[in-house]
């Protein structure tokens, strides 16, 4: 047996609770080490039974004097009832359901017990305590699992009890004692007064004090964040050593460009324009991030990059993390970019497309396979789709600049392999522009996404409105539907976001492709009973329409269309409005349940309305009275930047939510860690220096099979 023994050869872990653990993403030794208690109570302190007080949580340690199975007074409960006695006393104990004490249970044995006391006719008991019989101590301290110590509480998803688990991993923990392999560096270790590995996951289990759980939870944060930072620059490392097209900037065409538009382009637009060109002109791969407030026009900057490049003959591929987003590119740009013979090809998961120069700017449909044809000749310009664009089977002739929308939905995953993939073919591979909406302040992108450069637009265009968002609660309701209703009359649009079920993991499938996509059926449900509620009883005078993320792609797209077209007044969806959706009619966002939202993607809700001339209204409807999420919700009306909400986010709920946990699949303690600046850029610091030594890591062996691991495990997404 050691660290990577698989689960299934664990004595005492059959088929249901192998299965349960699978869930869990628990298939080794090593992934069930790494399952850390949430939290730990503290039963280190045994009081003696005469100092037991009401409603106390305690540990008493004593000898059974008597325990027997009882009758019930209400059918269907199972009593069983004990005494315990110490030096000090004697107290009733009183179990529900669980008859099958008995039989382990007698006369005359030692345990321990902990739990709650509560008062009964004849005085105080103990109700429903836990209990550990004291047996063969030999172990010494490493005895107890349950009891007489500070325990382990782990979070108790697929009914795996912590009573279980705790089961489990105490004699693993000790067989493999000092067999497992250390992933730190001793200079680190001791540096920085890091307990060893197998020392750090005794006590981050089975802590011997509160300052121990702490120390090790301090190490595997550490080696964690230490870990992204090698990752990422190491990427980065083998990224300078790549040489990209060197693309000359086209004057002329981009001036052509910028008088075509609508609009005037703002200073930080152009600013941060010019900051790509200047990029791609080098001959080494741009990695730029393109940040901007919601609304703030990222798409027409991301344009003159891809125009840039077509115009010099190359191919530009324009990323998005859903369909709905995709299509609406695909649209702009094609619209954007009319007049300058552009081919501009479509691609998701399920359809394709492509914008025709000679046909003069209409859509023909072709098959899947003459569109990858015509990508791999370079009869496609311009290539705007899903990730359906990195897979394997999309081959570019010369790809020169890959645009990532809201790219934090993306993972260093898949920006990597879609910058690898092109290492393998070819010596060249292309630029980088990633855009976001999303604030990520500098140490977490710097940790999280490698040293990007990054280019800001912090105005929006001119004439906007500042949007009014108000927190609604339950009795002001009918007023805001009142309000709205008017708002209609003026001709106005409405969005409504329902409340996001998070998706558990049973109702995750397996798709065709392989990937596991969450099928949030929840969702779907409240969505439904949103409509009908608005539909029949609020609005039934008005349009209203519905979209949700299980419709087919065409339906949805239909609805989108008639929103737009203006056809459907009020729009009730899931959150896969939550990002990029621009529809300027619309004025009025509602988001029900508030609460249940993370702050950035409030703030990206918030986002969809403010893009035209009239004065928007975002309101958060929440039926919650609790302080912290109210506090959550004012931040977001009394912020007007992005960033700050940010810092605020970061503060008062960590980065977890900033990025959502789903999406970012970073393990909640490393995001816990992240909070820590300081912490964040130690480990830079150490991941920097070995890599300065040793950027091969050929010296540390250790560090790069974990390294390898990690890269291989879908860390990101
Ligand atoms: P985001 O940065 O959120 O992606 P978009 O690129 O979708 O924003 O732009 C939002 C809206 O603002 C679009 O309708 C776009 O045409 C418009 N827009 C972009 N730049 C300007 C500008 N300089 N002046 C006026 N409107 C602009
Ligand atoms: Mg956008």
């Amino acid at each position: 047996m050691n660290f990577y023994t698989p689960v299934e050869k664990i004595f005492g872990i059959g088929p249901i609770y192998q299965k349960k653990l699978k869930k869990l993403g628990v298939r080794t030794i090593s992934d069930l080490f790494f399952h850390f208690p949430h939290r730990y109570e503290d039963f280190s302190n045994i009081i003696k039974i005469s100092k037991i007080k009401l409603n106390e949580n305690c540990c008493v340690k004593g000898k059974i004097l008597e325990i027997k199975n009882s009758q019930t007074w209400k059918k269907g409960i199972d009593l069983t009832e004990a005494i315990i006695q110490d030096e000090t006393g004697a107290i009733k104990i009183i179990w529900f359901n669980k008859p099958y004490l008995t039989k382990y249970i007698e006369q005359g044995n030692q345990v321990f017990l902990t739990g709650k006391t509560a008062i009964g006719k004849d005085g105080l008991y103990l109700s429903n305590p836990a209990i550990e019989k004291i047996g063969n101590t030999s172990n010494g301290l490493w005895s107890l699992s349950h009891s007489g110590r500070i325990v382990p509480i782990y979070q108790e998803t697929e009914r795996l009890s912590s009573r279980w688990i705790r089961f489990i991993i105490r004699p693993l923990l000790i067989k493999l004692k000092n067999k497992i392999p250390e992933t730190l560096p001793e200079e680190i270790r001791k540096k920085y007064n890091f307990l060893d590995i197998s020392q750090a996951f005794w006590q981050i289990h089975f802590p011997d004090n509160f300052k121990l759980a702490e120390q090790a939870k301090k190490r595997f944060s550490f080696e964690e964040l230490f870990y992204i930072s090698l990752f990422v620059l190491r990427e980065r490392i083998k990224l300078n050593q790549k040489s990209a097209f060197p693309i000359h900037t086209n004057l002329e065409t981009i001036q052509e460009f910028v008088k075509g538009l609508q609009f005037k382009l703002t200073d930080d637009q152009k600013k941060s324009a010019w900051q790509i060109l200047k990029d791609m002109e080098k001959p080494r791969p741009m990695n730029r991030l393109l940040e901007g407030e919601v609304g703030s026009g990222k798409t027409v900057v991301a344009g003159i990059a891809a125009l840039n490049a077509v115009k010099a003959n190359y191919q530009a591929a324009f990323m998005s993390p859903t369909e709905i987003l995709a299509k609406q590119h695909f649209q702009t740009v094609s619209r954007m970019l009319e007049n300058f013979n552009i081919n501009i090809g479509f691609l998701t998961g399920k359809e394709d497309k492509f914008i025709s120069k000679k046909l003069k700017r209409q859509t023909i449909e072709i098959s899947r396979k003459k569109l990858l044809e015509k990508i791999k000749k370079g009869e496609i310009d311009i290539l705007i789709g899903t990730h359906a664009l990195i897979q394997d089977t999309v081959k570019f002739k010369n790809l020169a600049l890959v645009i990532l929308d809201e790219q934090h939905r993306f993972g260093v995953e898949q920006r990597a392999k879609l910058v690898s993939k092109k290492i393998d073919e070819k010596i060249k591979i292309p630029h980088l522009l990633s855009m976001t909406a999303t604030p990520i302040p500098r140490t977490l992108s710097l940790t999280i996404y490698g040293d990007l450069d990054l280019s800001l637009i912090s105005q929006l265009p001119k004439g906007r409105k500042k949007i009014i968002t108000k927190l609604v609660i339950p009795k002001e309701r009918d007023q805001t539907y009142e309000f709205i209703r008017k708002e209609v009359k003026k001709g106005r649009q409405v969005f409504v976001i329902c409340p996001r079920i998070e998706a558990r993991e049973t109702d995750t499938e397996i798709s065709p492709d392989k990937k596991i996509k969450s099928l949030s059926w929840a969702d779907v449900k409240t969505v439904k009973e949103e409509y009908e509620k608005l539909s029949k009883k609020i609005f039934p005078e008005l349009k209203i329409g519905m979209l949700h993320g299980k419709l087919a792609t065409k339906e949805k797209e239909r609805i989108m269309k008639k929103f737009k077209d203006q056809k459907i007044d009020i729009l009730v969806s899931t959150s896969v409005v939550e990002v990029g959706v621009d529809v300027p009619n619309a004025s009025v966002i509602i988001i029900e349940g508030a609460e249940r939202f993370g702050l950035a993607q409030l703030y990206q809700f918030h986002g969809r309305v403010g893009r035209s001339k009239y004065q928007s209204f975002c309101f958060l409807f929440t039926d919650s009275k609790t302080k912290k999420t109210l506090q959550r919700l004012r931040a977001l009306i009394s912020s007007e930047k992005g960033m700050d909400l940010a810092k605020k986010d970061l503060e008062i709920r960590g980065p977890g939510e900033l990025f959502g946990t789903r999406q970012s699949g970073i393990p909640d303690l490393t995001m816990d860690a992240l909070k820590d600046v300081s912490l964040v850029e130690k480990t830079r610091d150490e991941a920097k220096k070995i890599l300065e030594k040793d950027h091969r890591l050929k010296n540390f062996p250790q560090i790069r099979g974990k390294l390898e691991k990690f890269q291989t495990k879908a860390h990101f997404e």
